[in-house]
């Protein structure tokens, strides 16, 4: 059997690291090895990987992907990449945007031009379903155009439509998944779902931006990593696929459950000023991906959530070292 090795950048992240250790855990396919590129910022944390540490065929670098030199090394000795590594936080994007721009948009473009220098095969994109801006009601199809609004938003946009183009210009197989806001454990908690638990954990209020009636659909990291290996196994090159959780909640609804599984009541909220640029609603229709692969949504939100709160609750070590960094005492 030969074996497809896997470039998988920004893989001690929340979402990234789920990818490796479903891939060499003992549900993944059998015929993969995976190399970790992870510059390892305040996101990263070598901890997420120790689960497949010692696997075979696993092994981590640490570095910048927007280094060409250790980027083009790696990448000739790789058959594809699974591109996670980003700066991710809409928060930080308004505080600063240049770390957003350089990782996002070059290190994208720098992993795409050795990928086309090396004859890499497929190269999977990950982007976000906030490229497309606010839908006030429907939901996005693949084929609307970008409208980004924060600058997070808008360095992905920008390194989606750089992918798409090496796939254009160059016939790259670039294949880019648009995923809707992830949930489960192992998320930094600077995001809203860990930020609030592990306040409430600590018997601390949670801030609550605006008038709480901002809308996301959240998708369990589980189904978010299904989806993205179907489109890295099954996708079509030069191809988008929207994968979603069909679990619209405004912010307020997703505070009460959250609250609820805490144990906590409403006077730990404090409503706080918006944040600036808030979109107020993202929906997108994952039909394409449903009828081209099968992809379906499994995770029951309330058991989702529960079973997240209950990792917060059971792993402090994994999350109070980080809680300085994740801003709370801002909050
Ligand atoms: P994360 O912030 O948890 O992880 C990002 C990882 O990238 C970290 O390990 C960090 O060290 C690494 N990294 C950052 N800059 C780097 C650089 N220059 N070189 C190498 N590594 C670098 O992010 P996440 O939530 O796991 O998101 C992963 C990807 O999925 C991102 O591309 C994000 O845009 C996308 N996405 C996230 C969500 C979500 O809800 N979290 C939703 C849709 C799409």
């Amino acid at each position: 059997m030969t074996t497809t090795r896997i470039l998988v950048t920004g893989g001690a992240g929340f979402i990234g690291s789920h990818y490796a250790r479903t891939l060499l855990g003992p549900d993944g396919p059998p015929d993969v090895a995976v190399t970790v590129l992870d510059k390892l910022t305040y996101a990263g944390n070598p901890a997420n990987l120790d689960e497949i540490r010692d696997s075979d065929g696993f092994a981590f670098v640490r570095g910048d992907i927007c280094d060409p030199e250790l980027v083009g090394r790696l990448v000739s000795d790789h058959d594809q990449i699974v591109h996670f590594a980003a700066e991710s936080h809409v928060d930080r994007s308004i505080l600063g945007a240049d770390a957003f721009v350089r990782t996002n948009v070059l290190g994208t473009q720098t992993l795409l031009d050795a990928a086309l220098r090396h004859g890499l095969g497929t190269f999977v994109h990950i982007s976000s379903d906030e490229v497309y801006g606010s839908i006030p009601e429907g939901s996005w199809p693949e084929t609307d155009p970008l409208l980004p609004n924060s600058p997070y938003a808008a360095s992905k946009a920008a390194s989606d439509l750089i992918a798409l183009a090496y796939h254009r210009t160059h016939g790259l197989d670039v294949r880019v998944t648009r995923c809707s806001n992830n949930y489960g454990h192992h998320q930094f908690p600077e995001k809203v779902i860990p930020l609030f638990v592990t306040r409430l954990l600590d018997g601390q209020p949670v801030p609550l931006y605006g008038d709480g009636l901002n809308v996301r659909d959240w998708v369990h990291i589980d189904d978010h990593v299904r989806g993205i290996e179907l489109v890295r196994t099954g996708g079509r090159p030069g191809e988008i696929y929207n994968i979603g959780g069909d679990n619209e909640l405004s912010n307020r609804e997703l505070t009460g459950l959250l609250l609820d599984e805490c144990g906590a009541d409403w006077d730990m909220v404090t409503y706080v000023e918006d944040r600036k640029g808030h979109d107020r609603r993202y929906s997108v229709d994952f039909s394409k991906i449903r009828d081209e692969l099968g992809y379906v949504p499994r995770k029951e939100l309330a058991a989702g959530v529960a079973e997240t709160v209950d990792w917060y609750r059971t792993h402090r070590p994994w999350w109070e070292p980080l809680v300085p960094e994740a801003g709370r005492q801002a909050a």
